[in-house]
């Protein structure tokens, strides 16, 4: 008997230390046992090898069932957990974060001024942005990447090869393809948790005021006179922030315009659009490629700080970049009580 069962712990150890898997090694040990019951059926009685090994079959026999009866119940198991549908993981409520978001978002929720609930804000947020051309590509691409849940973008351009020394959402393959539709791919793709809303059309005065009410707040990058006095008037009557970035060559500059809590409208600022010739277009004059780059980040760090309340926005001020000179300057700005959009007479 301990004949067999040294042979067996010296087969099993051999297995192991050839890295056998366990199947493989049962298999030995089976092999061991049906000899051994194969010995006590062969050989005469009271053969030595007989005597050796405990003398009769029946023994053998039982433990080969018992045995036989364990190895049956463990892959009876193994087939039930294979059979076993994992269960579904519980939906998650609305306006609360994946454990994938929570990581995504981690550095912002680090920061005091955001944390989870400025998090929250910005996942509840939604933010229309007009233009994506120089200004939107970054402004869209940061908003995307900062959590904000809905984003508007309408534009009713295509993607030009001259715009791709400025324009970095768009990729060279999106030549001829709609801005906005280019831009929502390059959005979708950076952040799969945020929804994207394109419009491909000219912002008319009435689609301006339909759309405004949709959203919390407006980003002006457009590069017209026309469009930047058609937003401003919408937002000034649907009392929506708008932050609005501009540029020209080598300069950038962006402010904030809420006349309902403080401070001017863009028509208080600017009365009237200049003569023509007087303020040349980019593909006029031209730009600086990272120009946009700038001026657009800063306009989604504006959006950011207004969704969430961190620190103070630019209100009634605004912000110029010389980056031939690299300086940065602030002006104050006044309202104009005479202003037609958001003054007393309006
Ligand atoms: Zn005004």
């Amino acid at each position: 008997m301990a004949l067999v069962l040294i042979l067996a712990a010296v087969l099993w150890g051999i297995g192991m230390a050839m890295g056998a898997p366990i199947r493989v090694r049962i298999v030995m040990l089976a092999v061991l046992w049906a000899a051994v019951v194969l010995l006590h059926l062969v050989l005469p009685d009271g053969n030595a090898l007989r005597t050796a090994t405990g003398g009769q079959a029946a023994p053998w026999l039982i433990f080969g069932a018992l045995a036989g009866l364990v190895l049956l119940y463990r892959e009876g198991l193994r087939w039930l957990r294979r059979r076993a549908v994992p269960t579904a993981a519980p939906a998650k409520p609305q306006g609360t974060f994946s454990e994938v978001e929570l990581n995504r978002y981690a550095r912002h929720i680090v920061l005091r001024e955001v944390g989870g609930k400025g998090q929250k804000r910005l996942k509840n947020a939604k933010v229309l942005v007009i233009g994506a051309g120089g200004l939107g590509s970054p402004a869209l691409l940061y908003l995307a990447a900062a959590g904000v849940g809905t984003i508007g973008v309408i534009d009713d351009d295509e993607v030009d090869n001259s715009n791709l020394q400025r324009q970095v959402i768009h990729p060279d393959a999106a030549i001829g393809m709609p801005k906005v539709f280019s831009a929502q791919k390059a959005m979708e793709a950076q952040n799969p948790f945020v929804q994207v809303r394109p419009y491909h059309r000219r912002l008319t005065p009435e689609l301006a005021s339909e759309m405004f009410a949709e959203y919390d707040l407006i980003l002006d990058g457009t590069d017209n006179f026309t469009t930047r006095y058609l937003v401003n008037e919408a937002a000034v009557s649907s009392g929506k922030p708008l932050i609005s970035g501009a540029l020209s060559q080598w300069e950038g500059q962006i402010s904030v315009f809420e006349p309902a809590q403080s401070g001017p409208c863009y028509q208080c600022v600017f009365p009237q659009a200049p003569a023509a010739g007087l303020a040349p277009s980019c593909a006029e004059a031209g730009v600086i490629g990272p120009l946009p780059g700038v001026i657009g980040t800063m306009m989604a760090v504006e959006a950011i700080k207004l969704i969430t309340g961190a620190g103070a926005p630019l209100r009634g001020e605004m912000l110029i970049y010389d980056a031939l000179w690299g300086e940065t300057r602030k002006i104050a700005l006044k309202k104009r009580s005479d202003c037609p959009v958001c003054g007393e007479t309006a």
